[in-house]
């Protein structure tokens, strides 16, 4: 599947707030919403006005680009929640948290979702003990994700499995240190999923 390939700053200065794309630089100085915290482009400084449909589209660009996801496959998203019974805006952020490169992310074994993509797509994790490297896989209540034995001799897998040791994942997921084993214990409840983005709003442009 496609994905976006330039700069991710870009991404943030668009949307006016950190959206941690790029792992520990975002904690550091070198953020460039704290350097630059205005829109890139020749008329970035301008102050602006948003319609309402401009609002709208704000908040799918900020969801769509905190988990790394294109217009055709978040729109795929959207009308799966749709068809899903429920609150469909709920429904919409429920499946993206189901990303395997999300779940990987929450589990704190990558310090953002672009390296936990990359990761996966390496081949690094086992699910219910398979290889899998499918980073837009849907995890279901009950499975397993645990790092390879053969990634662990990595040192960058290394490091990140010490620092999931020292991190609490969210409600919904376990993480066993020693197995270097995470597990899906329920789907996110909307109050589990700290992501900044009002999802009525993406419904409301989708039914215009
Ligand atoms: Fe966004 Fe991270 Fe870049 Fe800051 S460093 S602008 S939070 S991607």
């Amino acid at each position: 599947m496609a994905r976006y390939t330039g700069p991710l700053c870009r991404l943030c200065r668009r949307e006016g707030i950190k959206l941690y794309l790029k792992g520990d630089r975002c904690y550091s100085s070198k953020c460039a919403i704290d350097r630059r915290g205005y829109a890139p482009g020749m008329h970035g400084q301008r102050r602006k006005k948003l319609s309402e449909y401009g609002m709208q589209l704000r908040e799918k660009q900020k969801a769509r680009r905190i988990y790394g996801v294109l217009e055709r496959q978040f729109r795929n998203y959207f009308e799966r929640a749709e068809r899903q019974p429920g609150v469909t805006g709920e429904n919409l952020l429920r499946l993206l948290e189901r990303r395997l490169d999300n779940v990987v992310y929450r589990l704190g074994l990558a310090t953002s979702r672009q390296e936990a993509r990359q990761l996966v797509l390496h081949g690094h994790f086992r699910l219910n003990g398979r290889k899998v490297n499918i980073p837009s896989l849907l995890v279901r209540v009950g499975d397993e994700i645990e790092v390879r034995e053969k990634s662990r001799e990595s040192s960058r897998i290394k490091e990140l499995m010490e620092r999931a040791a020292d991190r609490t994942p969210p409600a919904w997921l376990e993480y066993d240190a020693n197995q270097a084993k995470g597990r899906v214990v329920a789907f996110p409840t909307r109050d589990q999923i700290d992501i900044p983005v009002k999802e009525q709003m993406i419904v409301e442009l989708y039914s215009r």
